[in-house]
Parts: structure tokens; sequence; C-alpha cells
């Protein structure tokens, strides 16, 4: 287990400097001051002996023996090597590519130039680069995956650098941590060439399990605070999978981080959802990527998502029916009809698309568009929650239908017990509203007698 291949392939040296630090990086003596951060060096072993030889190289240092050749060898003698990121591939362009997308990294920088690439014929500015906070291998992957090169990165961790209190946020922290299982895993999981869905349970002696002891022991953590790590980590790879090398400046700012609970919630909704809450955040539009109820963006990650909102709906609507039952608040009454008739028709609606009998490019018609319902549901000339329930109601129903489309395009298809599921809520919605209706008539009728008794007299 745990073995760097012996085939060719390019690799990643991340390494730690704690300070400010003045390196002579070649035998003419000059000397080159390096900020503190994280460094990237990227190199491609192609020799005999392949990764493996390459790397055990670059592990020792002139106390080992080692003999100074290139630059980077400077360098490592008084920075901190922590992680090595490789990947087999005998493409001698591969090197490049990787150059390209470490510059994309978020906050990435040159510190010398040409340092490692002196012979590069693809016009790197250098094969070394800074990054101010600790890089991602997520964010990585996603870059390579945007040029179509191979995205199988693994980590060998070697050291990690001493905790400072000033050093990252909490959260920060949290994600590395949780991080460090998620990438001992995938090499693990690839090294035995057993699929990564046999190692996601953490019940006891399942393999993940056996996994988190073993770096539960390594790092001198709990159990617990490592399932939690594990847990969040997923949530931000989820959302760097969807948004890109952005998520990490938005999620730890140093001035206004988000907050465990709105990352984990955010994490668990469709990624249109998610690029439009971080960019939202980017572009200064709102603070939080907490997920907010009047997105009306995608937000449908597999279909049952549909039947399980209906019920809500009807649920909603079947209280309403029995407060509207009792109440004589005739502008309530007013408003609680409209939401509702606007709710059977969303239901209705929904039940035609799925059955075929209205195109999928006109599912949603004008009335209830997303502008339209909005400004409806935002208008409160009645408030409290009775007339709550029916906006939640109208909310829950009307999202389906928006969201519709986009799901077909998706081939988010609802099973037979889906749609044994959606057309009995729609039955019980469309029976709900209609009663909530009627009362309202009958509350109109005995008012309409009423007034015509007043003025009668
Ligand atoms: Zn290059």
């Amino acid at each position: 287990m745990h073995s760097i291949p012996k085939s060719p392939g390019v690799y990643v040296l991340v390494f730690y400097l704690s300070r400010k630090t003045a390196i002579t990086f070649d035998r003419k003596g000059a000397q080159h001051k390096f900020l503190p951060g994280w460094y990237l060096y990227v190199g491609s072993a192609c020799g005999p002996g392949g990764l493996d030889r390459r790397l055990a190289r670059h592990k020792r240092q002139l106390v080992d023996g080692k003999r100074m050749h290139w630059n980077v060898d400077y360098f490592r003698e008084r920075a901190l090597l922590c992680e090595i990121w490789y990947s087999e591939n005998a493409d001698s362009d591969v090197e490049h590519q990787w150059a390209k997308a470490l510059i994309e990294l978020p906050g990435a920088s040159v510190p010398a130039a040409k340092f490692g690439a002196s012979d590069c014929r693809a016009k790197c500015p250098s094969h070394f680069f800074h990054v101010p906070e600790r890089p991602s291998t997520a964010v990585f992957r996603k870059a390579l995956a945007t040029r179509i090169c191979s995205i199988e990165v693994f980590v060998e961790f070697i050291k990690e650098p001493r905790r400072t209190k000033k050093a990252a946020c909490g959260l920060q922290r949290e994600y590395f941590d949780g991080r460090r299982f998620l990438e001992v895993r995938r090499r693990v999981a690839a090294e035995s060439k057993s699929p990564l869905s046999e190692w996601c349970s953490l019940a006891k002696n399942c393999l993940a399990r056996r996994l988190a002891e073993q770096i539960v022991k390594q790092t001198k953590t709990t159990f617990p605070k490592i399932k939690r790590a594990i847990q969040f980590a997923t949530a931000v790879e989820t959302l760097i999978e969807s948004c890109g090398e952005s998520v990490l400046p938005v999620l730890f700012d140093p001035v206004t981080p988000q907050s465990r609970e709105a990352i984990l919630s955010l994490s668990r909704t469709s990624d249109v959802r998610q690029r439009h809450r971080i960019n939202g955040v980017i572009e200064g539009r709102f603070r939080s990527i907490a997920p907010q109820s009047d997105d009306t963006v995608f937000d449908t990650v597999k279909f049952g998502e549909v039947p399980s909102r209906l019920a809500r709906a009807r649920g909603s609507l079947e209280k309403l029916q029995h407060r509207v039952d009792v109440t004589c608040d005739c502008s309530l009454l007013a408003e609680s009809k409209q939401l509702s008739r606007l709710s059977r028709l969303a239901a209705t609606r929904l039940q035609n698309c799925l059955n075929g009998r209205v195109d999928v490019s006109t599912a949603v018609p004008g009335y209830l568009g997303k502008e339209t319902v909005i400004s409806i549901l935002k208008s409160s000339n009645v408030q409290g929650r009775t007339v709550g329930m029916a906006r939640l109601a109208l909310r829950l129903i009307v999202k389906n239908l928006w969201d519709f489309e986009e799901m077909t395009h998706r081939g988010l298809l609802p099973t037979d017990n889906d749609m044994q599921a959606v057309e009995c809520e729609v039955e019980r919605i469309q029976r709900a509203a209609r009663q909530i209706e009627q009362q309202g008539e009958i509350q109109n009728d005995l008012l309409r007698k009423e007034q015509s008794h007043v003025t009668a007299a």
C-alpha cells in the first residue's frame, strides 16, 4: 500500500515557508527573497525509476548526502516539504499544462522567473509558484479538468507545518484535516482498484472507518473530530467541483467568513444554486452563501424532491383549509383564495407536463412565471401564519414547474413510484385548494347577503 509508481509521470512539490527567507538557489550565489506562504514546484520524471526514484530524491536533503543540482534543491533545504501531488503520465507536454493550471490557483504568482523552467519550450513563465493560502488538490483538479487533461492526481503527505494560532481560520483548518482523509482514500481506493463508493461509509469495520482511524492516530485527533472534518471537507469539495477556484477565498474570507452550516447546506443543493450563491457573494449581491427561500434558480438534485415538495405543499394547504373554515377575516380569505388557486393551477400544470400533455419548453405559463409569482409572494397585504401557509404551498409547487425543463434536460426523470406519488399529491392539493376557494365563495356570499341586508335596512 502507498507506493509511488516506478512509471514516468508529472508531479508537484508543495512547500511551506513560515517566514520571509533569503535563499541562494544556484551556484552563482545570487540571493532571492521568498515571502512566507506556500510554494508549488512542478516537474516531470521520465528517466529510469520514474516517479518513484525522482520523488525519493526530492525527499532527501543535503544531510542525507544529496548533491545539489536543480534550483528547487536549494529551496527544499530551507522550506518544509509538505505534500507531493503526482500523476502517472508519459506525455512530456503534461508538465506544462500542469504549470498553466497552477498559475490559476487563487492568488498565485511567480516568485522567481523561469525557476525550474530554464529549458521549458512551452513558454511557461516559471515552473514554480507562490500561493498565499494552502493549496487544494480539488481546486487544481478542477483547473486541470477545464484543460481536458487527466485529473488522476494523487497526494502523498510528507510533513505538516506546525500550527500557529494565527494560521488560518478554524474552518479552513477543518477543511484541510478532512481533505487529508479524502486524498488518502482516493489513493488507497485507486491502488486497491476498488470503486470509491465502497469507501463511503464510516460505520464500524468498514474500509473507510479503518482509514479514518489510521489518520486519527497519525494526526493525534479523535474519531468524532475527524468524522466532522470529513463531512465538512466533502461539502467544500462539492462546492469546488461546481464552482471552481473562487470557492476557497469566498468560504474562508478572513473578513467575512461563511458559517459551517451555510457551507453544508449549500453543498446539498444543485450546482446551479451553488454557483448562484457563490457568484452572488463575489459580486457583492449578498453576504452569505446560505441558500435562501427566494432563490429562484434551478435547484433539483434528484426527481424524488418533487413528490416531497408536493407533500409539504399539500400538508400546508390542508392546514390552511382548517384555518380558513373558522376565520371571518375577508382580506385573509381573499389572499388565501388567490394563492390556493395558483397552487392548484401549478399542480395541475405539473401533472400535465409529466404526462406529456404540455411541451417541456412551455411548461411555465406567464401567470406562473418567476417574476409574477415572486411579486405575488412578496406583496404582503395580509400577514400572519395562515396566509404564510398558502405562500409556502405556492412556492413549493411552482418550484417544480420552474425546474421542470432543466430537470428533463439533465435526465432527472420520475420512476413509476414517483409518478404515483405525484399523482396522489396533486389530487389532494387540488381537493384542498378547491375547498379553500369554495370557502371563500361561501364567505363572500354571506358577506354580500350581509351587506345587502344592511343597505336594505
Ligand atoms: Zn513549461
